[in-house]
């Protein structure tokens, strides 16, 4: 069986809205029921699907994931996972959201990290939940969060935002202590050398103008594919998603199964930064892939 798909292909988007006779932002409603069912929530058995519309004319899709074991906190809400999707796929701009829930004041805020945040338009589109009411169009999330916080009342205009293009400059410092003898396979050798190249590479994608701690995680599984994660903050600090959280989502995104088929991971960051992740990064890989090889790798910035 083939994999669930995250991400639609402009030629194929465009073809399914001329199928259905519809506009391309009319067809994201649609997929909601589609996207709902990807969802991963043992805690809540409340799905939650996200379909938006990219400026490449891509859609992409969104579903919230719950940790057995771990506080809420810790959670991905659908539309979090939505925006990490896009960042994944090197998406300039989000357009338009179908979603199946009203989205929350956290989600409202998060995508504030987006440019033109305000012009998203959102419909909220619930399937099989006769509670709600469907929107009868698209809205702007202006509509959702008047007199918003965002990134302008923190930084300057030149600062990149979410989904624009970050070179963080940083690079693996030399002072890394040699892999610890007892890894398996991907703690040591090539596919470790792999592994912090595209943790390394995360962490210099990572939207951290906060905080100035950028952070990436990439995980291998058994097959020896790797998915990497990048640290994304919000200017409200609490909605903001960690390393270990984006690369979840890739792994999800890209067709993983359960997390136990995750046997590697490692996490760049700078060695005693500020905001550092290895602690709840160890505890989430910990819980969610017990057997998983964890290891931290330090980068310097320059
Ligand atoms: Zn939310």
């Amino acid at each position: 069986m083939d994999p669930p798909r995250f991400v639609i292909e402009a030629p194929e988007a465009a073809s399914m809205a001329k199928d259905a006779g519809l506009a391309l932002t009319d067809l994201l409603p649609t997929l909601v029921g589609d996207a709902k069912c990807l969802a991963r929530t043992p805690i809540s058995r409340y799905h939650v699907g996200a379909v938006g519309l990219g400026s490449s004319g891509r859609i992409f899709f969104g579903v919230n994931l719950e940790f057995t074991g771990l506080p809420l906190h810790h959670s991905v809400h659908a539309e979090q996972f939505l925006a990490t999707n896009l960042a994944l796929h090197c998406e300039p701009r989000l357009l338009s959201v179908a979603v199946s829930s009203t989205p929350c004041g956290h989600c409202r805020q998060f995508f504030q990290e987006i440019r033109h945040a305000p012009e998203i338009q959102i419909r909220v589109f619930p399937v099989n939940d006769p509670d709600q009411e469907p929107d009868p169009a698209f809205g702007p999330l202006s509509r959702l969060l008047p007199r918003r916080f965002g990134p302008s009342d923190l930084l300057g205009e030149e600062v990149p935002l979410l989904l624009e293009p970050h070179h963080n400059g940083l690079t693996l410092s030399t002072r890394n202590p040699t892999h610890e003898s007892s890894c398996n396979g991907f703690c040591g050798g090539p596919e470790a050398d792999e592994l912090a190249a595209a943790a390394l590479e995360a962490a210099n994608e990572s939207h951290a103008p906060y905080s100035k701690c950028p952070s990436g995680v990439a995980i291998v599984d058994r097959e020896g594919k790797v998915y990497k994660g990048s640290y994304a903050e919000s200017a409200a600090y609490n909605p903001s998603l960690g390393p270990v959280q984006a690369a979840l989502v890739a792994y999800v995104a890209r067709g993983g199964g359960g997390y136990e088929g995750i046997v590697g991971g490692v996490l760049v960051e700078k060695e005693g930064a500020v905001v550092r992740q290895e602690h709840t990064a160890r505890l989430l890989m910990g819980l969610v892939s017990p057997k998983c090889e964890f290891r931290v790798v330090h980068c310097r910035s320059g």
